[in-house]
């Protein structure tokens, strides 16, 4: 699988020799912050002693044994491990966040210089990258996608300039479903002079490769995936970001040093040994939203049902509002995505378990105007 696509990237880049014109390596140290270049980061009492048995008395920890009494691994090197089995990637060339949505901001934050530099973001998309900047003071550049939903590039590069430091791409998107073609993904981290953060939240969705397939090539690249969906550990709230280690260390340096409690890591570790009933809830989720679209599209509600390679499906109707509060009636609660001109009256449709697709088809079969 992976040879097929590395060749079949060589092909693309070969086909666009301007790329190649442009390329040049990234200098991941021109690109940070300058105050974040010459950091000196916070050394926290585990980082000093590496040893397991002493008599620690450097944190000021309570004593008294009650399972959660000391701090937690700052890097999480355990967890990694685990991680790098199931990713593929080297510990070093990742980071962990509490949810990704702490790692935007820290990307953000590490990056880009206040009321100085600006972002690309595409629309619809996920509406957390624009939150994060406007905390930050990070102006933001942001795009129509295509109407069929991919990202509009030559009106990207007539964007970018000097002080874009990030293009955010969001793949399967967030609500579209529409996956990024990765030979597209790569030809922007050749050309873009900045980073590129490619967030794969519902990846597991997908049987297309991950962007991870980059890293080795491409030293601007972030790849963003979190538990919080396919994993079903949305609740413990842990992102992953994997990137060259110049970048990680970064990273590692601007993060809360104990920013995943040991609580998560070690529930984690635990949840994700089950890598076969993980993958069968992935194929069971993936045979149900082909259901709710066949489905979907039979009704006379909706003037389109979009294909979708993650774990929801978008349907578009001019009765959105109404059908909206129509499903909360039944205590069925979907997400109103009416973002024009892209999504004029859209509803985002989690895939949820056969019952409750069924509770919702049969919901939406009774539906009168
Ligand atoms: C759900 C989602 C995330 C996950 O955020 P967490 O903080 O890890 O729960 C990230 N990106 C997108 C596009 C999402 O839809």
């Amino acid at each position: 699988m992976r040879e097929t696509i590395l060749k079949k990237i060589v092909i693309a880049s070969n086909d666009s020799c301007s790329y190649f014109d442009t390329f040049k390596e990234v200098s991941i140290e021109k690109l940070v912050r300058p105050n974040i270049q010459h950091l000196q980061a916070y050394s926290c009492a585990r980082d000093e002693y590496k040893g397991k048995e002493a008599i620690f008395l450097d944190a000021n920890e309570n004593p008294y044994d009650n399972g959660y009494n000391r701090y937690p691994d700052p890097l999480q090197q355990e967890l990694k491990a685990v991680l790098s089995q199931i990713k593929n990637v080297p510990t070093d060339q990742m980071i962990l966040g509490n949810g990704s949505d702490e790692l935007i901001d820290l990307i953000i934050r590490s990056f880009c210089e206040p009321a100085q530099d600006n972002m690309i973001v595409f629309s619809p998309g996920y509406a957390m990258y624009e939150v994060s900047a406007a905390i930050n003071n990070i102006a933001v550049k942001k795009i129509n996608l295509t109407a069929d939903f991919l990202p509009d590039w030559q009106t990207m590069w007539q964007k970018v300039d000097e002080h874009t430091k990030i293009i955010f791409l969001c793949t399967p998107n967030n609500p579209t479903g529409k996956l990024i073609p990765l030979e597209q993904i790569e030809q922007v981290c050749r050309k873009f002079q900045g980073l590129v953060l490619v967030d794969e939240a519902y990846i597991d969705f997908t049987d297309e490769p991950s962007a991870i397939h980059l890293l080795e090539r491409n030293k601007n690249v972030l790849v963003l995936q979190t538990l919080s969906k396919a994993w079903g550990m949305a609740g413990l709230r842990l992102g992953m970001c994997f990137s060259n280690p110049k970048v990680i260390n970064i990273l590692n340096a601007v993060k809360p040093p104990y920013n995943i409690s040991s609580l998560t890591q070690s529930t984690v570790i635990e949840l994700l040994q089950d890598y076969d009933g993980f993958k069968q809830k992935c194929l069971r989720l993936k045979s149900e939203r082909q259901r709710l679209l066949t489905e979907l599209s039979t009704l006379d509600l909706f003037e389109t049902v979009y294909d979708s390679d993650a774990n929801f499906i978008l349907a578009i109707t001019d009765k959105c509002r109404e059908i909206y509060t129509y499903l909360i009636d039944q205590q069925i609660v979907v997400r109103l995505r009416d973002i024009p001109p892209v999504i004029s009256g859209g509803i985002r449709i989690t895939v949820g378990t056969e019952e409750e697709n069924n509770d919702l088809l049969k919901a939406l079969k009774n539906y009168t105007a």
